[in-house]
């Protein structure tokens, strides 16, 4: 299967009028579908710059965005919008519910505008509010739910359109470290169960380490690209055969082998 992302030599210079900041200096990035992969790099490295890129919401100076196979380096902004609107889901730091909508109603908004019937809009929120286990608490005010709970309100909102790649900017930043920890894990399940492609910014290094796959940005390039297979010990004990060609040697039963990326 091909790339669902896939960036080739991808400059972004910002033109302020008096001086070119080069943001993006030749970033090459391909994604599969089915992979969850962190982005983790200092202030300033590119980091948003990449992410407002792969979300649609700039286009870069010079080389190509290829998005599901189709070159998208250069849409201009109406077409850039609807695919944002079609195949991406976004999760921010800051929730971004609406106050005075339920948790439910929050859900439905991106569906409001797609022409689908109120009836069939609940029907699906509702049905993404169950997979992030919040049925019960479909008809609460943002008010009325913990930070965790808000965040993954956003998550089951995220999902509505069944996008083809979740993309989340430091998704745990406003949380405490066992909220992030539930949050990170939610990320994991909907990975792992239902194979959901998710691309994730954060800062946090426990979150970092945690994704199967994580790239570090560095003065806008990729300084590097590591994936994490699992050890014997953490692939399904009934099938010894198939963890085979990534067994590594056995350290604390959490051992990952390193293995570089190479573009
Ligand atoms: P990060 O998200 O990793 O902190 P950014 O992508 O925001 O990094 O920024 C990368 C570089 O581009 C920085 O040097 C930043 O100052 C510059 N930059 C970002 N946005 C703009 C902009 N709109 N105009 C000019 N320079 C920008
Ligand atoms: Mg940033």
């Amino acid at each position: 299967m091909g790339a669902v992302i896939a960036l080739e030599n991808v400059h972004k210079v910002y033109d302020t009028g008096e001086v070119k900041v080069p943001a993006l200096r030749g970033m090459s990035l391909r994604i599969d579908p089915g992979e969850f992969v962190a982005i983790v790099g200092a202030s300033g490295s590119g980091k948003t710059t990449l992410m407002n890129i792969i979300g649609f919401l700039d286009r870069p100076t010079s080389g190509h965005y290829w998005f599901d196979g189709k070159d998208v380096s250069q849409f201009d902004r109406v077409a850039r919008a609807k695919l944002r609107n079609e195949k991406l889901g976004f999760v921010f730091q800051g929730f971004n519910l609406l106050k005075r909508y339920t948790a439910v109603e929050n859900v439905e908004l991106p569906l409001i505008y797609a022409g689908i019937s109120a009836r069939e809009r609940r029907r699906r929120a509702m049905e993404k509010l169950a997979l992030v286990g919040l049925s019960d608490r479909a008809n609460h005010m943002p008010s009325q739910l913990s930070g965790g709970q808000q965040q993954r309100v956003a998550i089951a909102r995220s999902l509505i359109n069944n996008p083809q790649v979740l993309l989340a900017d430091e998704p745990t930043g406003n949380l405490d470290s066992k909220t992030g920890a539930e949050i990170l894990a939610e990320f994991q399940r909907l990975n792992h169960d239902l194979g959901q492609t998710i691309v994730l910014i954060t800062h946090e290094p426990s979150i970092a380490a945690a994704a199967p796959r994580l790239v570090t940005v560095r003065d806008g390039v990729i300084a590097s690209d590591v994936v994490h297979r699992p050890t014997l010990s953490e692939v399904d004990d009934h099938h010894p055969k198939a963890a085979e060609p990534y067994a590594a040697p056995h350290v604390n039963g959490a051992a990952r082998e390193l293995v570089p990326v190479v573009h």
